[in-house]
C-alpha cells in the first residue's frame, strides 16, 4: 500500500514536471519587462519553442512576437493576464516567420496595433495565405491551426522607430537584412535589455534559409556594440553577448564549411553529417542543418 502511494506520488510529480517543462513562462527580467522563454517542446504545434515577451507601460502592454497560431497566442495571452490587466496596445513582430507572427490575430482582435519592419510586412502579405494552406508541410495539424487568421502589421518602418509606452521607452531597430530582410530588435536602453528575435538562436541550430549572411554579421556586430546586459533570443534560453558572438561564429563556420563541401558533392545527407562534426552541439540538428544545406547550397544543383 505504501509502495503504491509512493509510486503514485512519484508519477504525479514527474507528470507535473513534464507539463511545466514543456511550456514557456513569463519571467521578470526587470520592472515591467518579461520574457516568455523556457519551452523545451520544439514541436511545430508548440511554435518550435519560439520565444516572446512583453513590456508593460503606463498606457498599456507591448507584446513582442505572438507564436505560431491562435491557440498558442491564446495560451500566451492567458499567461499575460496573470501579470497585468492593462490593455494590449501594440504587437511587434521581430520578423514574420510563422512561429513568431501567426498568433497576431489574437491580439489584433483586442485592438492592438501590429508593427513590423516594412520588408517583413511585405513577406507576410505575399506569403501569409500560403503559410496557412501549407501548414501541414511544417508538421502542423489542422487542430493546431484552428481559428488562425493572418493579421498583417498595420504599421511598418524602415530603419528605426521609438515607442513611448508611458514611462517605458522602447526602440525598434533594424541595421541590415539578417535572419530575414526585415528582422528587427526590440531595445530597452534604460534596462539594457534586447529582444533579438531569430537574429539570435541559442542552443538551437538556426534557421538560415532566408538569411543574408553579410547583413546578419553586420547586424550582430552592431548589437555587440550596444549597451546590453540581457538578450532574449528567438529560440533558446536567456542569453548575453557571448551567445551573440557564438552565433556570428556559427554562421561564418557554417558558410565556409558548407560552401567547401557543396563544391565536392550534392549529397545533402553527407554534407550535413560532415557539418555536424564541426558545428557546436545544438538542439534540432536532425533536420535543421540538412534543410539549411538544401535551401542554400544545393538549390541550384
Ligand atoms: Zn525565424
Amino acid at each position: 500500500m505504501r509502495k503504491t502511494a509512493v509510486l503514485t506520488t512519484l508519477v504525479l510529480a514527474f507528470t507535473l514536471l513534464l507539463a511545466q517543462a514543456a511550456c514557456a513562462e513569463l519571467t521578470k527580467l526587470a520592472d515591467n519587462v518579461y520574457s516568455y522563454v523556457g519551452s523545451n517542446d520544439a514541436s511545430p504545434g508548440h511554435s518550435f519553442a519560439a520565444n516572446a515577451g512583453i513590456v508593460i507601460g503606463k498606457e498599456g502592454v507591448l507584446v513582442i512576437d505572438t507564436l505560431i497560431s491562435a491557440k498558442e497566442g491564446q495560451r500566451f495571452l492567458a499567461d499575460i493576464r496573470k501579470v497585468t490587466d492593462k490593455p494590449i496596445r501594440y504587437v511587434v513582430n521581430t520578423h514574420t516567420h510563422l512561429d513568431h507572427a501567426l498568433g497576431n490575430c489574437v491580439f489584433a482582435k483586442l485592438g492592438a496595433t501590429v508593427i513590423s519592419h516594412e520588408a517583413d510586412r511585405t513577406y507576410l502579405a505575399a506569403n501569409g495565405a500560403g503559410l496557412l494552406q501549407r501548414a501541414a508541410n511544417y508538421g502542423l495539424k489542422p487542430e493546431d491551426m484552428a481559428g488562425t487568421e493572418i493579421a498583417l502589421p498595420t504599421l511598418a518602418f524602415s530603419n528605426e522607430m521609438l515607442l513611448d509606452l508611458g514611462g517605458e521607452e522602447v526602440r525598434l531597430m533594424r541595421a541590415a537584412p539578417s535572419h530575414t530582410a526585415g528582422s528587427l530588435v526590440v531595445y530597452l536602453p534604460a534596462k539594457k535589455i534586447l529582444f533579438a528575435g531569430d537574429i539570435l538562436f541559442t542552443d538551437f541550430h538556426p534557421f538560415l534559409a532566408d538569411g543574408d549572411f553579410t547583413g546578419w554579421i553586420r547586424t550582430i556586430d552592431a548589437l555587440l556594440a550596444m549597451d546590453v546586459d540581457k538578450v532574449v533570443p528567438g529560440h533558446g534560453p536567456l542569453s548575453g553577448k557571448k551567445d551573440l558572438r557564438d552565433m556570428k561564429e556559427y554562421i561564418q563556420l557554417f558558410d565556409k564549411k558548407a560552401t567547401e563541401l557543396a563544391a565536392q558533392t550534392s549529397d545533402a545527407d553527407a554534407i550535413s553529417a560532415e557539418l555536424l562534426k564541426t558545428l557546436p552541439k545544438r538542439t534540432m540538428a536532425e533536420w535543421m542543418v540538412s534543410y539549411n544545406v538544401k535551401s542554400r547550397y544545393l538549390a541550384k544543383k
